[in-house]
């Protein structure tokens, strides 16, 4: 019997008894289905984006409560958007769990202080909460910040109170906090993408010109072969995963490389173990073996390359060493990285590749040492195995054929993390792979919106839309800052579109500060912070374990779990006066001086630090953007009101701030100017909207904005906001907050929101939401046409050259109507307009990757070149490095990362995530389980040098035991995810373990290979 959803209702309302129906013989199957339509009968429903890993599955979430004033919504479900291009529908294990998020028992609902000493929260108002860390910010601020340094320069500089923010919370909010931190004169900022994704910008962007994911999710699903290496995305990405395996049943191979047998490994057509810390050895035997066996796209090479380029005279390598390296600094001199140029200051090339000093020359030569064996020794990897990655690699080099990377943190978290990432971005130049559907170096974010938060600057050294914040020495003056950040075109008729940098800034500088920003006082410069060194966390945590930082804010973020040597982050919080923790869960960094036993040995009743926590809103109970890993920005909807007194980080920021500002005007203090001069436009000061904020993100015309071509036409009047970056200016006439999110909230309104999921090819959506830049959905997309502007592969044609102009499925990445005669290239965001196989003067350790053993290096030496084991250009503080083990003392390999089930610190709090996954383990091979005796089910103990972990141990296949240089290497598996703040089992931080040491480019820090010892735990 088959009853509609009219009829079920009905029959139910008629007072029909459950056990009644199903004894009319219509449950479970019909029935059970129309349960779902039953209970969502009288709820509304609201869009979101899932707030965990940047997939950014699209959420149905249903509300009840009528609207009435008395009437609370409260979310009763939610589920997968079936609109939603990439998701479709699915959830994976986080997302369907996200109601016990949501009503999670951890939800903070009012503002709490830990007093010094203390030994408990005790709950306070908001306004005692506000006025009290407003006190403590101003005295800090007053006593500490510098205003002018040696040279006399303006640096409002505050370096005693640190701030780090949030990797979830909305473009609004991040944008919002990046006013309020640079205004105060914070330097001393991190975002999550400090920890997870660094290496990619800088990697990235010194290769190709922008440091983010090349391609779509989507369109992973073009692709003829997928290497997944350095990331697990059918476990920390699933639903993303569901388009390497759409690919497959079109007929492309997936191979995984990675220490562990993991479950992308399980769905693999080819599977090949490596030891943890050796991709460059793989990966630069990979360049060898394209060379040797000529598996090159050539044209591609040739044209939109940099093979042909002559470097400087100066440069070379010998021993483990580029030239310029100065060992009393620990540094390199860069400037003979770099080409060498002409009278008219172009780059010298040889089209013949014959120039002996040419890039090409100089790879071939670097990379002739990484022959198959040495990968094979090295790196432990089977050396069938390599050569199998090798020949499907090269397959790619074909026209036709197109080959993708998916990588994430298992390439990031090492010292040579964005080395990494750039070897690999150099073979996919060699095959002709970038600017291609199905290609591409897809960079695999982590968090929902650490990619908008990275993109809004809020890192030490950035401002927003990858601008650099001044710094005191290059960039004294604001002429100093705009002719050192402006690139002059290396060849002649480039785009070159960082030349447009004045007219970003400019209007930046107009968002900050409004009518007071005015050519005489150069647009505010000097109120901007200028830093002198980089503040990344690791350098913020030093300053405090030596007792230099007073104050920490805390938006979003957990960073006792989050940091590597959590013993140490545990006396370094110790050490200061006051902390501020907004979040809308408790989590371990705001409770860090409870004690738990073993696992958080902490005296509280001598922790003097002053804790406020304080209850913010989650996903969804907020509207805004979020951009997803392929650069969409996302809107969502508010669903439903916050639990108790939380409040969103909007008004918790504009609180603050308002409550300093006061604090300036009735007192004075040092340094007022950029606090009072700050522009605050906001209808309700003490509550900016998200709506507000996201029309400043894009920009608008702050006077009419004529058309160079037509004086008589105007492009844009007074107060409209701008259709995109093409209109920003540098006489201050337009605004803007982030330039490369402009058009993202035009006259025609809210892009973001747009629902439209038509393909218009190749699985291309363009009326989905919106992509920076000027909605691109594959970047550097010229590239997907030969020289002469005709795609490469018929098959997979994006845009071409009509004769006219260039248009197809997507936005052109390039001068739209550059023909291709113009000699234009497609990497318009480099002044040579190539991609970079050799990255001139960008990365501080070498414009070629180079294998360097982790600090930890389970061998010793580096056979490459034993005098140089670790990358020389490594910052380590003493500190950090007398607690360096060796492996002697600690002889197994120990690697981090996440679990299907779980995201990272969050889920443990969420009670389905924990059923799933409740208890901490190891993963440890079967030949290391067999010396020590251990099985699964035993309680062992993992240690470094810097502290341990229990946990129970896990006996696995999946990973195996592999000889290296002639030694045998174990390496153990340990997941993320535990904590004192669960509502799970009770577990031990894993970031204890690793060492505080991080990548040379980016301090991102070494997860993923450190060594441990594991023993087993006799009758626990
Ligand atoms: S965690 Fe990622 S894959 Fe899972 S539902 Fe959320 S966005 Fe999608």
């Amino acid at each position: 019997m088959q009853l509609s959803r009219r009829q079920f209702m009905k029959g139910t309302a008629g007072g029909i008894a459950a056990s009644s129906v199903a004894a009319l013989g219509f449950l479970p199957s019909t029935a059970l289905a129309e349960v779902r339509q039953f209970k969502l009968a009288r709820a509304k429903e609201i869009r979101n984006t899932c707030p965990y890993c940047s997939v950014g599955c699209g959420l149905l979430m249903y509300s009840l409560g009528d609207g009435a004033k008395n009437a609370k919504a409260e979310i009763v479900h939610i589920e997968g958007d079936p609109d939603h291009p990439v998701s479709r529908g699915s959830l994976c294990p986080k997302g369907a769990g996200l109601l016990d998020f949501i009503h999670s028992p951890n939800r903070l609902k009012y503002p709490e202080v830990r007093e010094a000493g203390s030994s408990e929260w005790k709950r306070i108002s908001w306004h005692e909460a506000v006025e009290r860390i407003a006190r403590h910010m101003k005295d800090d601020r007053d006593a500490n910040i510098v205003v002018r340094n040696d040279q006399g320069v303006t640096v409002n500089r505050w370096v005693s109170t640190a701030m780090l923010t949030a990797s979830a919370s909305s473009n609004e909010t991040g944008i919002l906090t990046q006013k309020f931190m640079r205004s105060l004169g914070i330097v001393g900022t991190d975002a999550q993408a400090r920890v997870c994704h660094g290496p990619t910008v800088s990697a990235l962007a010194s290769t190709f010109g922008r440091g983010a994911m090349t391609n779509t999710w989507v369109d992973i699903s073009n692709a003829d072969f997928i290497l997944v290496m350095g990331g697990n995305p059918a476990e920390a990405h699933p639903v993303g995963f569901k388009w390497a395996i759409e690919a497959k049943k079109r007929g492309a191979r997936i191979v995984v490389v990675d220490p562990r047998f993991n479950r992308s490994a399980a769905v693999a057509d080819e599977y090949v173990p490596i030891r943890a810390g050796s991709d460059i050895v793989f990966l630069g035997g990979v360049i060898n073996w394209l060379i040797a066996n000529d598996k090159i796209q050539w044209e591609y090479v040739k044209a939109f390359t940099n093979a042909s380029y002559i470097v400087d005279e100066g440069f070379g390598f010998e021993d483990g060493l580029f030239s310029g390296f100065d060992p009393a600094k620990g540094q390199y001199d860069r400037r003979s990285w770099n080409y060498e140029f002409d009278e008219a200051s172009n780059a010298r090339t040889d089209p013949t590749l014959q120039h002996p000093r040419c890039v090409w020359n100089l790879m071939k030569a670097h990379y002739a040492r990484y022959t198959p064996e040495v990968v094979a020794d090295l790196t432990g990897s089977p050396k069938d195995g390599f050569l199998t990655v090798c020949r499907y690699l090269g397959e790619t080099s074909a026209r036709n054929k197109v080959g993708t990377i998916l990588y994430a943190l298992g390439w990031t978290q090492h010292t040579v993390g964005a080395q990494n990432i750039r070897t690999m971005a150099m073979i996919q130049l060699l095959l002709g792979n970038i600017g291609m559907p199905g290609g591409g170096v897809n960079a695999l974010r982590g968090h929902s919106n650490i990619q908008g938060l990275s993109d809004l600057g809020l890192l030490s050294t950035s401002l927003p839309g990858y601008l650099t914040l001044p710094n005191e020495k290059a960039h004294p003056t604001l002429a100093d800052y705009l002719a050192r950040t402006t690139p002059k075109a290396q060849q002649p008729g480039q785009l070159n579109f960082w030349s447009n940098t004045p007219k970003f800034f400019v209007s930046l500088m107009k968002w900050f500060w409004g009518d007071n920003a005015t050519r005489d006082n150069d647009w505010g410069y000097d109120w901007i912070p200028k830093w002198d060194k980089m503040y990344d966390v690791l350098q913020v945590m030093d300053l405090m374990h030596n007792g230099k930082v007073n104050g920490l804010i805390v938006q979003g973020f957990n960073p006792l779990t989050s940091f590597p040597d959590a013993r140490k982050t545990a006396a370094c919080f110790s050490k200061l006066k006051y902390m501020v923790v907004i979040d809308p869960i408790a989590t371990e960094t705001a409770s860090f001086w409870r004690n738990h036993g073993e696992i958080n040995d902490v005296d509280t009743a001598a922790i003097n630090t002053e804790v406020f926590r304080l209850p913010s809103t989650c996903f969804a109970e907020e509207d805004g953007a979020i951009v997803n890993s392929a650069r969409w920005l996302q809107w969502h909807y508010k669903g439903a009101n916050p639990p108790g007194e939380a409040k969103t980080d909007q008004e918790i920021i504009a609180e603050l701030f308002v409550a300093l500002r006061d604090l300036y005007r009735r007192d004075g203090g040092k340094a007022p100017e950029p606090i009072l001069n700050l522009s605050w436009p906001y209808r309700n000061p003490l509550d900016p909207t998200p709506e507000e904020l996201a029309k400043e993100l894009n920009g608008r015309a702050l006077a009419d904005i004529p058309d160079p071509k037509d004086p008589t036409k105007v492009l844009a009047r007074k107060g409209e906001q701008l259709p995109g970056f093409a209109l920003l200016q540098e006489d201050g006439s337009t605004l803007s907050a982030c330039w490369i999110f402009a058009g993202c909230w035009t006259q025609a309104g809210n892009q973001m929101a747009r629902r439209d999921n038509s393909d218009s090819g190749l699985g291309n959506t363009p009326g989905w939401a919106w992509a920076w830049p000027a909605n691109r959905r594959i970047i550097y997309n010229r590239a997907s046409c030969d020289p002469s502007g005709k795609p490469w592969d018929p098959k997979r044609t994006l845009i071409a050259w009509t004769g006219e102009r260039w248009a197809g499925a997507d936005v052109p990445d390039f001068k739209i109507d550059a023909a291709p005669s113009s000699g234009m290239n497609p990497f318009i965001m480099n002044p040579e307009g190539v991609g970079r196989l050799f990255a001139t003067d960008k990365l501080v350790d070498g414009p070629f990757p180079e294998h360097y053993e982790p600090m930890e290096s389970p061998l010793g030496t580096n056979p490459l070149h034993p005098k140089v084991v670790t990358s020389p250009a490594v910052r380590i503080f003493p500190a950090d490095k007398a607690r360096l083990g060796t492996h002697d003392q600690f002889p197994y390999v120990g690697t981090t990362y996440r679990l299907t089930e779980h995201f990272q610190f969050w889920t443990k709090s969420v009670a389905l995530n924990a059923i799933a996954q409740p208890e901490q383990f190891v993963e440890i091979g079967e030949t290391l389980a067999a010396e020590k005796g251990i099985r699964t089910g035993d309680t062992v103990k993992v240690s470094s040098r810097r502290g341990f972990i229990k946990a129970k141990a896990v006996v696995t296949k999946r990973v195996k035991a592999l000889t290296v240089s002639g030694k045998t290497i174990h390496q153990v598996g340990i997941p993320l995810h535990w904590g004192w703040e669960t509502v799970a089992h009770k577990g031990y931080l894993s970031n204890t373990l690793p060492p505080a040491v991080g990548d040379c480019n980016t301090q991102t820090p070494e997860y993923k290979a450190f060594l441990v010892n594991v023993e087993k735990i006799v009758g626990a």
